[in-house]
């Protein structure tokens, strides 16, 4: 199902007091576009730590709360909008105890509601309206009057009033004009998680290697970073294949590069990719393995050099040869400018 503007009524938000936990990439996209939709700014308030973010907000003319236990006794709706991993500790603490037993909880991505990391009162409305955009074109294509593609859902329907208030914040934050599709924190965990675990690890190695076959067979560094990522082919081809199907861009290729790709693709045996990818999903993601092991190093993300294991990743994937050249080439085109 899809919904659009017609099937949300704004005045489901009367009267309501918006809280904004996060002013960051969709928490200051979002409360604009809420604003711009008619929600008068009396109703809207930001609950920021005192910090450049604060500051933004006020410079938006957005009423700010320091003091989270205050914003959170204050509020009808809540934006969760802090970044995913600080979401339990911040939410847990100083909103759960606070909000009104029939709040409505708005989260912008399914992952700590389907892991049940958050805590809520059965009475509360749980929703989730998820952009499928970052924050700058949430608000830049709802300031040119488009939409943007968005998940929408009720998780918990506490007040029974969940999918009402579900679509008129839709509708607010400029979700509902092209179109919000019906959803679920499952489904949005699901495919989120599977392209950051399963696909998107295997494209960065497919490029790594092919690199590295290209790179022993002669070719230069410049030559294999421009054919393969940096003359922005990929993007393009990404760019036509949303615009005109996923095969069908193939026809602005060469004819031999047409058919060196259907037959090549034809000719490949998925079969032990697919058994791969579906451990992945299931005894990895859906399973909650990844996410018990990315909650205890959660906290070690914010340490510094070697204590934050996302730097230790970093470090070792700075160490293989597509990024070594590339840093090469890169310093060698600073040179030439
Ligand atoms: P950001 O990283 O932009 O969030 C920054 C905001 O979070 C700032 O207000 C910051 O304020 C606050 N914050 C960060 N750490 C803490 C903390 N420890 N305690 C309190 N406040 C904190 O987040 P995003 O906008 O990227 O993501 C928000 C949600 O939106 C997530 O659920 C994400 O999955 C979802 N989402 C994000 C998309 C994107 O494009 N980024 C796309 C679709 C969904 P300060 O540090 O000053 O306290």
């Amino acid at each position: 199902k899809i919904y659009y503007d017609q099937d949300a009524d704004l005045n489901v938000l009367k009267d309501k007091t918006i809280v904004f936990l996060g002013f960051g990439n969709q928490g200051a996209a979002q409360a604009q576009n809420l604003r711009d939709s008619g929600i008068p700014n009396e109703q809207i308030l930001i609950a920021n730590r005192p910090d450049s973010y604060a500051e933004d907000a006020k410079a938006k003319g957005f009423k700010v709360e320091h003091d989270f236990v205050k914003a959170a006794k204050a509020a009808d709706v809540v934006f969760i909008l802090v970044p995913d991993q600080v979401q339990p500790r911040v939410f847990n603490e100083t909103f759960t105890p606070n909000l009104k037993d029939t709040a409505a909880i708005v989260v912008a991505s399914g992952y700590n509601v389907f892991f049940k990391l958050l805590k809520f009162k059965p009475t509360q409305d749980v929703v989730m309206v998820a952009p499928r955009m970052i924050g700058s074109s949430v608000r830049s294509l709802y300031v040119k009057g488009k939409g943007f593609p968005c998940f929408v859902s009720v998780e918990q329907d506490g007040t029974g009033n969940g999918l009402a208030v579900a679509l008129a914040l839709s509708r607010a934050i400029g979700a509902t004009k092209a179109g919000a599709i019906d959803s679920s924190v499952y489904e949005e965990t699901a495919m989120d998680l599977f392209a950051e675990q399963a696909l998107w690890p295997n494209i960065i190695m497919l490029f790594r290697e092919a690199f590295s076959v290209l790179k022993d067979a002669g070719c230069s560094d410049e030559a294999l970073c421009y054919e393969m990522w940096m003359s922005k082919e990929p993007a393009e081809i990404f760019e036509r294949a949303a615009e005109d199907g996923f095969i069908a861009q193939l026809k602005h290729h060469s004819t031999v590069s047409q058919y060196g790709q259907l037959s090549g693709a034809l000719a490949l045996d998925g079969t032990a990719t697919r058994e791969h990818f579906k451990n992945i999903l299931h005894n990895q993601v859906l399973n909650g393995k990844f996410s018990g092991e990315f909650t205890k190093i959660e906290a070690d993300l914010e340490k510094e050099g070697d204590e934050n294991p996302l730097n230790v990743l970093y470090k070792k994937s700075e160490e293989t040869e597509l990024v070594q050249a590339e840093k090469r080439v890169r310093s060698r085109l600073a040179n030439l400018l």
